[in-house]
C-alpha cells in the first residue's frame, strides 16, 4: 500500500516542478563540458613532457622504493674520534659533532633513510648516551648526511644503521671510539759546563712508555708543532727556581696545538723541603736539635731563639751547624743562650729547613711538569729508561689532567681521600698495598704503573674517562 501511495504521489508532480528540473540538468551538463576541455588540456601537456615514453616499454617499479642506502668512507671504517680537540684543526678526526656521509643507490633525490644508533653492549655503565639525528633525504647526487653526536667519554663506542624503505636491515657505519689527544714538547737540560759531565736528554722511549697507563684511559700522547728545545743546566730547581724557568719556556713553547699542549721538562735535581721548629726547655747554656737531612739549598736555620723575657723571644748566640761523624748529610743545629743562669729553665725554638726526599717529578695543571734524572743519570749512564721514568711522569701527568690535586677544579671529590693528607690516591689491595700510579711514591710493578680501574665511578680511571677535556687550559 504505501508503495502505491508513492507512485500517485509522482504522479502528482506540476508541470512547475519539472521545468526547475531541467534547469539543474542543465547546469551540470555544461559544467562536465568545460571540464572534459581542461582534461584534455592536461594530457596534451603530459604528452609533450614524455614525448620518449614508448607504450610497449616494461613497467619499471618506482626508483624511489628500490635504491639502498650506502655509507661513504671513511665511514664504513673503524676510527677513533679526538673529542676533546677543535673540530676545526681536523673535521674528520676532531669534536663530538660527526657528520656521516653517504648515498642511495641508485644516485637519485628525494629517497628517506632512517638512521639507528647503536651502542657497543661493553661500553662502561656511567656511559652518557650519544645522539644521532633520526633521517635525512638524498640530495639531488643521491647523498646525504646525518649528525652523530658523541659523548665525552673515553672509550664509548657508537656504531650508526641506516636503511631505506627498500632495505631488509639497515647497514651499519665503522665504530666510532672516543678517545681524547694532548701534545707534548720536551726540554731537555744542557750537560753541566764542569766536571763531571753528565747528560741530561730524556731516554728515546719516554713517550712510548707512556702507553701502558694512557691507552687504557683513551688518551693519546703526541708530539707537537714544536716538540722539542733546551734549557741551560741548573744543578738543582727549587720552587720558586721552577716556577720562574717554567714561566720563560712558556711563551717559547706555546705553538698551533695550544692550550692541549704539555712541556716536559728534563732537570737535574728538584728535592723536597720541608720546615720544622724544634723546641725544649733548656736547663743550661748550650742548645742543639737532634739530627737532620741537610737541605743543600737553602740557608737551614730560619730562626734559633730563646725566651728572654714572657712572652719576648731573642736570638741564640753563637748558632752553628754541626754535620754528623762519618755522615755528613746528616747535621744538627746548635746555638747558646746568653747570660743564662745556672739552675734556671729557659724556653728555646730553632726553626729550620731540612731535606724531605729526592723528587721524581713535579707536575700541576700547568701543563709544565719536571721530571729529575741526575740522579738516576750518575749512578748509571744508561738509566733511567722510559720505563723507569714511566711512573714518574704518568703521575705528573695525571696531575696535569686534574687527579688528587688540592685546589684543582678538577680533584677528585671522594670521600676515600678525607683526612688523607698527601691528597693522592689511597686505593689499596687488600693486602694493604698501593694500586695505583697515583699513590704519592714511586715504586712498584703492574698496578702502580696504570690509574686504578675496579672502584667505579670514583677511582682515578672513571675520573679520567667521563672527564670533558675540552676545556684544558696548558701551554
Ligand atoms: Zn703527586
Ligand atoms: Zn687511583
Amino acid at each position: 500500500m504505501w508503495g502505491l501511495i508513492a507512485v500517485a504521489a509522482a504522479v502528482a508532480v506540476t508541470a512547475a516542478a519539472i521545468a526547475a528540473v531541467a534547469v539543474v540538468v542543465t547546469a551540470v551538463v555544461v559544467t562536465a563540458a568545460v571540464l572534459l576541455a581542461q582534461m584534455a588540456s592536461a594530457r596534451k601537456d603530459a604528452d609533450e613532457n614524455f614525448i620518449d615514453r614508448v607504450i610497449s616499454d616494461p613497467v619499471l617499479p618506482c626508483p624511489r622504493l628500490t635504491a639502498v642506502w650506502v655509507w661513504d668512507p671513511p665511514h664504513t671504517t673503524d676510527r677513533r674520534r679526538y673529542v676533546n680537540l677543535p673540530k676545526a684543526w681536523d673535521p674528520d678526526m676532531n669534536g663530538r659533532e660527526v657528520e656521516l656521509k653517504g648515498h642511495v643507490e641508485p644516485r637519485i633525490p628525494g629517497v628517506v633513510v632512517n638512521f639507528n644508533l647503536i651502542a657497543n653492549p661493553g661500553n662502561e655503565p656511567d656511559t652518557p648516551a650519544a645522539s644521532v639525528g633520526a633521517s635525512a633525504t638524498s640530495e639531488a647526487d643521491g647523498s646525504a648526511t646525518v649528525r652523530l653526536t658523541l659523548p665525552v667519554y673515553g672509550g664509548a663506542r657508537f656504531k650508526v644503521g641506516g636503511k631505506t624503505v627498500a632495505m631488509a636491515q639497515p647497514v651499519e657505519t665503522g665504530e666510532l671510539t672516543v678517545w681524547r689527544k694532548v701534545f707534548y714538547q720536551i726540554t731537555d737540560m744542557e750537560s753541566p759546563a764542569a766536571e763531571p759531565t753528565l747528560s741530561l736528554a730524556h731516554p728515546a722511549d719516554m713517550i712510548s712508555a707512556l702507553t701502558t697507563a694512557f691507552d687504557p684511559v683513551f688518551f693519546e700522547i703526541k708530539p707537537s708543532t714544536k716538540s722539542s728545545a733546551t734549557t741551560p743546566y741548573q744543578a738543582h730547581l727549587t720552587q720558586e727556581q721552577r716556577s720562574t724557568l717554567e714561566t720563560s719556556l712558556r711563551a717559547g713553547a706555546a705553538d698551533d696545538r695550544s692550550p692541549f699542549k704539555m712541556n716536559i721538562v728534563m732537570c737535574d735535581t728538584a728535592d723536597i723541603v720541608g720546615t720544622q721548629e724544634w723546641t725544649d726547655n733548656a736547663t743550661t747554656a748550650a742548645v742543639t736539635t737532634g739530627w737532620i737531612l741537610k737541605w743543600d739549598h737553602d740557608p737551614t736555620v730560619i730562626h734559633a731563639q730563646y725566651e728572654s723575657a714572657p712572652g719576648t723571644w731573642s736570638a741564640l748566640t753563637n748558632v752553628q751547624i754541626t754535620a754528623a761523624p762519618g755522615q755528613p748529610e746528616w747535621i744538627a743545629v746548635s746555638g747558646e743562650i746568653p747570660g743564662f743562669t745556672a739552675g734556671s729553665t729557659v724556653a728555646v725554638r730553632i726553626k729550620y729547613r731540612y731535606k724531605v726526599g729526592n723528587a721524581g717529578g713535579w707536575g700541576g695543571t700547568t701543563g709544565t711538569l719536571f721530571m729529575c734524572i741526575g740522579r738516576d743519570r750518575r749512578a748509571d749512564a744508561a738509566k733511567p729508561t722510559g720505563a723507569d721514568l714511566q711512573q714518574a711522569l704518568a703521575h705528573e701527568i695525571g696531575h696535569a689532567l686534574g687527579l688528587v690535586g688540592t685546589t684543582e677544579p678538577w680533584r677528585d671529590m671522594d670521600p676515600r681521600d678525607d683526612g688523607y693528607s698527601l691528597r693522592h690516591c689511597g686505593y689499596k689491595t687488600a693486602g694493604g698495598d698501593p694500586r695505583c700510579v697515583m699513590w704519592y711514591m714511586l715504586g712498584g710493578g703492574g698496578a702502580r704503573l696504570q690509574f686504578c680501574c675496579s672502584d667505579r665511578p670514583n677511582d682515578c680511571a672513571h675520573y679520567l674517562l667521563r672527564t670533558d677535556y675540552s676545556g684544558l687550559g696548558w701551554i
